[in-house]
């Protein structure tokens, strides 16, 4: 069952023209549209579903520098800032809080490993340093487990998922972009060789770029463009909880469960370090790809074959401009979340924390998260299609640098200066996303 999303006031039909076409209103669509909108040029973004529908407002609504990876950490800086202001820019509550995040460690081996991990980033001012057993219990006091410590970021923070995407997108609307619900898109015109516009399931939009924001199905739709976007889904489940007053306020991930205070009062929870993998064509397509990365995350990941792989074998990969296509059949992306993984992450919540024996659950939910081969997006033009771009793959962290990613997408697109380097982000790092097939 979809968690609860702010609505917004969206128009039913599209434009027919509009310089910039954003595919996909999650938090990185309406995050460049804004940008884009504020420096006077005209954008429309389109959704099959609606604003935030996927895993914007699936997420746990971490907004975290620590642990990220070294080449993302001034993009998240940067978003960090962006956040920190995003209250005041959209006029409305985003549920923007500096909290803190806490990484507790079970084993020297979690020591060592978030040790290694202030090391790489000593060259950046990210804040977070190791506490002790009685350092941890003056920040996250109740614990009745033995931790050997933690990690602590005092200045990371948190925002509601329901609210934020939303927030930005009527912030977008206001500088004067159009967002259209209920509306997907089928394909890519392209005359002389670059982009002139995108059809939808509600008329052609002529446009002189397009941005490819469409979250999980990223490599689907840019497949049949001829673009080998590598890209897998992994399925988190995650649970809401009813009010819950006092408790821990600071954002807490162990290897085994996660919590964040909201600002309803409630806490969302997940089991940490267990993410699903549901076997499909594309495990085997992309298997050299992604087998560095499953090997180092071979404890978080579970396998698992079922109904997934058949149906992703019989999914159109390659379809005309006039067919009615998948994004229209699954308006939505709504997994069913797993029961057994949550009971766990509870579970070992529960005996770390006594203070959440009283919780009662209001609501649990399932969101695919989508990744690349090295785990950080792409913020990209496509070469080989000039007027296309590609900002996508956030790899289960994408809520988080959403504005700043959202902000380096718009540079991109418009020829400003970056906010940050974006070579890390390039497309062509991936060999197989190079060539685009007739
Ligand atoms: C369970 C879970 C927990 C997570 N926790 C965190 C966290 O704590 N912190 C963090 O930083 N990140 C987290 N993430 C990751 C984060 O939610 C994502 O990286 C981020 O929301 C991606 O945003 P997006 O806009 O790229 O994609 P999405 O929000 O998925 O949006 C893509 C949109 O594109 C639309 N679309 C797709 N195809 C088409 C088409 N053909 N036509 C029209 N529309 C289309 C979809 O309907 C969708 O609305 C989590 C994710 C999950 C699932």
């Amino acid at each position: 069952m979809s968690p609860p999303v702010d609505p917004i006031n969206a128009i039913a039909l599209p434009p027919s023209r509009a310089d910039v076409v954003i595919i996909g209103a999650g938090i990185i669509g309406v995050a460049a549209a804004l940008t884009i909108a504020q420096r006077g040029h005209s954008v429309a973004v389109i959704d099959k579903g609606h604003v935030g529908c996927e895993q914007s407002s699936r997420n746990w609504g971490w907004v975290r520098t620590a642990g990220r990876d070294p080449r993302e950490i001034p993009l998240v800086m940067e978003s960090q800032r962006l956040w920190a202001d995003l209250n005041r820019v959209t006029g409305a509550e985003t549920g923007h809080r500096k909290a803190g995040i806490v990484y507790l460690c079970e084993s020297e081996r979690e020591v060592g490993h978030y040790e290694t991990w202030l090391k790489e980033v000593a060259q950046y001012q990210v804040g977070s340093y190791m506490l002790d057993a009685a350092g941890l219990e003056r920040v996250l006091p109740g614990a009745s487990a033995n931790f050997r410590g933690a990690m602590y970021t005092p200045d990371d923070c948190k925002a509601e998922p329901a609210m934020a995407a939303p927030a930005i997108a009527r912030a977008a609307i206001a500088a004067g972009a159009t967002i259209h619900e209920g509306c997907a898109a089928r394909a890519v015109e392209r005359k002389a060789g670059r982009v002139s516009g995108v059809v939808t399931e509600k008329g052609v939009i002529a446009c002189d770029s397009v941005v490819v924001a469409c979250g999980a199905w990223s490599r689907l739709f840019l497949g049949n463009l001829g673009v080998d976007f590598p890209q897998l889904w992994l399925l988190g489940s995650v649970l809401r909880t009813k009010p819950l007053p006092g408790g821990p306020t600071v954002t807490t991930g162990s290897s085994t469960f996660s919590f964040r205070k909201r600002l309803d009062g409630g806490y969302t929870i997940s089991r940490r370090g267990k993410a699903l993998v549901e076997i499909t064509p594309d495990s085997f397509r992309l298997m050299a790809d992604f087998l560095p990365t499953a090997a180092v995350m071979r404890r978080e990941i579970t396998l698992r074959v079922n109904g997934r792989f058949f149906e992703e074998l019989q999914r159109k990969r390659r379809w005309g401009d006039s067919e009615v296509t998948d994004f229209e059949r699954l308006r939505v992306l709504d997994p069913t979340p797993n029961d057994e993984i949550l009971d766990e992450g509870l579970d070992h919540l529960m005996r770390a924390f006594p203070f959440f024996r009283d919780l009662e659950v209001a609501q649990s939910w399932g969101g695919m998260m989508e990744a690349t081969p090295d785990g950080v997006p792409v913020i990209s033009a496509v070469d080989a299609i000039p007027g296309l771009y590609v900002s996508s793959g956030y790899s289960g962290h994408g809520f988080g640098i959403g504005p700043g990613a959202g902000r380096l997408t718009a540079d991109i697109v418009t020829g400003h200066a970056p906010l940050v380097d974006p070579t890390p982000f390039r497309l062509d790092r991936f060999p197989r996303a190079r060539r685009v097939a007739a």
